[in-house]
């Protein structure tokens, strides 16, 4: 898969939504799309700032970063620049009560969560979880159970899931970056992603992007 822009999204359906649950006692079955906790990428990303909400409050985007950390700051001109790195899950999930492909942005915490799901059930795409909410909305300690609820099998390469870094990571070039610094915006933008985004009904502010507390109960 190419690179694609922002506005592009649109055009592709489901692909790359977001999984949410909205309040306290929510919940919905799902099943990772991995077998073992080495198919789980993890990422680190830059943020930049992407317009606002309707309530004002502010939007990011996220950039990939192009270093290892132990790589020299000069591979990436966001790191360059001094611009801070986030880890980020990005969880591949399939949802079965909304019947699509969708991503569970996550915080590093859930590594180890994810892992210790992954230790009790091998393959892992073969178990049905249930996700429950623990915290009202705009609760800043909301924490999610995870509850095994069935085991039926199924192949990862039968769900037609998108690879976050496109979709929900911008995936730039060292040049693209330079740019953005120069000029506050990307080569090749039609508009700014801000104008774009406001379009797409993927980003609706109700997104979680905390990391939860470390103390997650495990499943
Ligand atoms: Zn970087």
């Amino acid at each position: 898969m190419g690179r694609i822009s922002f506005g592009d999204l649109d055009n592709y359906g489901s692909n790359g939504a977001y999984f949410q649950l909205k309040d306290n006692g929510n919940k919905a079955n799902v099943r990772f799309l991995y077998n073992t906790i080495d198919d789980i990428t993890p990422y680190v990303v830059h943020s930049i700032p992407d317009g606002t909400y309707p309530n004002g409050n502010p939007k990011t985007a996220y950039v990939n970063c192009l270093r290892n950390y132990d790589e020299p700051v000069d591979k990436c001109p966001f790191c360059k620049a001094g611009m801070t790195v986030q880890p980020k899950l990005m969880l591949k999930l399939y949802n079965e009560d909304a019947k699509e492909c969708q991503i569970w942005e996550r915080g590093k915490a859930y590594a180890s969560r994810m892992a210790n799901l992954a230790s009790h059930f091998n393959p892992l795409v073969n178990e049905v979880i249930e996700i429950t909410r623990c915290g009202a909305k705009g609760d800043n300690q909301t924490t999610y159970e995870f509850m095994p609820v069935g085991n039926s099998p199924a192949n990862v390469e039968d769900f037609d899931c998108v690879e976050p870094l496109g979709f929900n990571i911008l995936d730039k070039t060292a040049d693209d970056m330079e740019a953005y610094l120069n000029l506050g915006a990307f080569p090749g933008d039609s508009a700014n992603v801000s104008q774009q985004r406001n379009n797409n009904n993927q980003y609706n502010g109700n997104v979680v992007r905390r990391t939860p507390p470390t103390n997650s109960r495990a499943f």
